[in-house]
């Protein structure tokens, strides 16, 4: 019997998917899952692909039905469960045999486990998967890490299975260690942000305007027309426009306010904060997402200090203007998102792809849109700028800012909440002065911790005079 190109072990959602999407490229593929009946089942169900699919009730049946040098994915939930079945898996391996994690690991347990595969003289590859089931099926986007001769080995296996854009798969490799696992959590980050300021001005429609759900669908679908084309925008339609069939309701009026997370836009925000990185729009979405956590303190805060008194007049923000505040909320998330990649580049010596990483995420992922098209044509031009300074999007942000301030100071004035907006008009305002506030804080710092503080018009390190 002939043997299989590559291997998979956890038969879940992604897992599956991810399998019958590699045996439709012609890919033959073993497949082993923990409970084995799940197997099994999987297998039946698979229709003509199973004729590439080798389904196996043990780890050494798995390992035996694969062509050496082996791969093989795991595709378990991130932490224990993957290094279990690295240490079950390693004992069958050869030397030359590749582990891939799938999974969203924490880049750092990443960087661990690459690091012990260097110390055994192994190979592993640590790789971001996006685009949820149905990505996982048809082309996901895959950004990997670790050793590049790893990534070479299975490197046809993951082009041919990934999103295509124009004739481009959405698969690349990122560089060495955790870098893959890292640019996924940055693209999770970034999908919080994109998720909360689409749910912000839904929030100005919804409570500002008294706009049903069939209108909030109504506006999406417009605007997933113009320059905020994306997959985010385009199911913030549909969602809108759904009819709940066992009450007659709009779904979206009869979901419970109380957002779920994994942790990926939280590794985020813990990672800027280590790298000094600014990014507000992403830590006000993750902020957001735990707010929404504590939903029966909210309604205490409402019983005790009473609802905001939300009701817009009818001409205080047009459609047009919602539009803008978000295309420009947008540019500066994304130019946050990719200074922080920048920083990180830097920190862990992994030379990021900067232009291929906004490929990568054009088509496939959860945050594909038109606009990183054109972000990895600024990219491409000026690979570590900040995007603010692409004269693309300077041009687009000089177009679009005065809709954000509109929209945000019209927001706050009437208590609707748009953290993640205006984290966004913050960072524009303080990326555009040029001199700060910082003096008063390093000026306090010297007073209380003699710290010291640079002067402005000579050099070295000099202190106040506020006496011992
Ligand atoms: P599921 O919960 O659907 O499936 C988990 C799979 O892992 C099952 O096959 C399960 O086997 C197996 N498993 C669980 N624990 C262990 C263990 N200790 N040892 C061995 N096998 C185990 O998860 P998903 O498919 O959704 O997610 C898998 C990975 O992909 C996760 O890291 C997730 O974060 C990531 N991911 C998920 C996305 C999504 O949209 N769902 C998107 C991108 C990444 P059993 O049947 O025996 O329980």
């Amino acid at each position: 019997m002939s043997k299989s190109e590559i291997g998979l072990i956890g038969l879940g959602t992604m897992g599956a998917m991810l399998s019958l999407n590699i045996a439709e490229k012609g890919f033959a593929i073993s497949v082993f899952n923990r409970t084995t009946s799940r197997t099994k089942e999987f297998f039946d169900d698979a229709g003509d692909l199973a004729q590439r699919i080798t389904p196996c009730d043990t780890l050494e049946d798995l390992v035996a039905s694969i062509a050496e040098p082996r791969a093989i994915i795991l595709m378990v939930p991130a932490g224990d469960a993957v290094d279990q079945q690295i240490a079950a898996l390693r004992p069958l391996l050869g030397k030359d045999d590749l582990i891939i994690d799938a999974g969203n690991a924490n880049f750092r347990n990443t960087e661990t486990r690459a690091a012990q595969a260097e110390a055994d003289g192994v190979p592993f590859l640590g790789i971001g998967v996006s685009g949820g089931e149905e990505g996982a099926r048809h082309g996901p986007s895959i950004m990997g890490g670790g050793r590049k001769e790893a990534w070479d080995q299975v490197g046809h296996i993951l082009t041919a299975i990934a999103a295509d854009y124009d004739g481009t798969a959405c698969a690349t490799w990122m560089g060495q260690g955790g870098s893959g696992h890292f640019v996924k959590a940055v693209h999770n980050g970034i999908e919080y942000a994109d998720m909360q300021m689409i749910a912000e001005v839904y929030g100005i429609m919804r409570d500002g305007q008294g706009a049903t759900a069939a209108t909030c669908a109504q506006a999406f679908e417009t605007w997933n027309k113009g320059p905020l084309q994306s997959y985010l925008v385009e199911i913030s339609g549909k969602v809108s426009a759904a009819t709940d069939e066992e009450s007659g309701n709009a779904v979206l009026d009869i979901i419970l306010d109380r957002a779920g997370q994994k942790g990926t836009g939280r590794w985020t925000v813990i990672e800027a904060q280590h790298l000094g990185a600014p990014i507000p729009v992403i830590e006000a979405a993750v902020a957001a997402r735990n707010l929404s956590a504590i939903k029966s303190e909210r309604e205490r805060g409402e019983a005790t200090f009473g609802a905001a008194p939300v009701v817009l007049a009818d001409d205080a923000l047009s459609s047009d203007d919602l539009e803008q505040a978000l295309i420009a909320g947008k540019i500066m998330c994304y130019a946050q998102g990719f200074h922080l990649l920048n920083a990180a580049g830097t920190e862990f010596n992994w030379d990021l792809p900067m232009p291929e990483i906004a490929r990568v995420w054009r088509e496939g992922c959860i945050i594909r849109s038109t606009m990183l098209n054109d972000m990895a044509d600024a990219l491409t031009a000026a690979p570590q700028d900040n995007l603010m300074f692409a004269p693309f999007f300077s041009k687009m942000i000089e177009d679009s800012m005065p809709a954000l301030r509109k929209v945000v100071a019209t927001a706050i004035t009437h208590g609707l909440q748009v953290p993640a907006l205006s984290a966004g008009l913050a960072y524009y305002d303080a990326m555009r002065t040029g001199r700060s506030t910082a003096n008063m804080i390093q000026a306090q710092r010297d007073f209380f911790g003699a710290h010291s503080f640079e002067r402005t018009d000579k050099e070295g390190a000099h202190h106040g005079p506020w006496g011992s």
